[in-house]
């Protein structure tokens, strides 16, 4: 299993040197506070590539991509029961890019819901609709309804 990381342990940029370091194992943390957005989310910066970014609600799973903690916020959105389509247009992200977060995720059930129901709030009901839902990929929606 991966190690979980909040996004806040490490720079989230892909591109920089120090990317998924993570500050406890190195000797000067790369990343600062610089306030909060207005929604009262904590911000970091990245002193080594500059890049600012937001500790969000994700857990995003240490060595893997930055994505992880989308995804699991479109797992999230899911599990909620709206429907892939939405999420396109409203996040910008392909209908097939969706369907391969999902098959991914599915391979880390156990792990992500433990993240999903302490981080998102879901219920057990929406977690086993997800994973059936992921079962009958292609399907354009959720059968369960929230
Ligand atoms: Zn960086």
């Amino acid at each position: 299993m991966e190690k979980l990381a909040q996004t806040k342990d490490f720079c989230p940029n892909a591109a920089c040197p120090d990317y998924g370091k993570l500050q406890d194992d190195q000797s000067k943390a790369n990343l600062k506070k610089i306030g909060k957005t207005p929604r009262g989310v904590q911000r970091y910066q990245c002193k080594t590539c500059g890049k600012t970014f937001t500790e969000t609600k994700g857990t995003i799973f240490y060595r893997k991509h930055a994505q992880e903690d989308e995804i699991l916020e479109v797992l999230a959105l899911l599990a909620e029961g709206n429907r892939i389509s939405t999420l396109t247009r409203v996040k910008g992200i392909k209908e097939d890019t969706i369907l391969s977060w999902l098959r991914e995720a599915a391979r880390h059930a156990d792990q992500l819901e433990a993240v999903l129901m302490k981080e998102y709030h879901l219920k057990r009901a929406q977690l086993d609709g997800l994973w059936s839902f992921v079962a009958n990929k292609g399907e354009k929606k959720l059968s369960r309804d929230r």
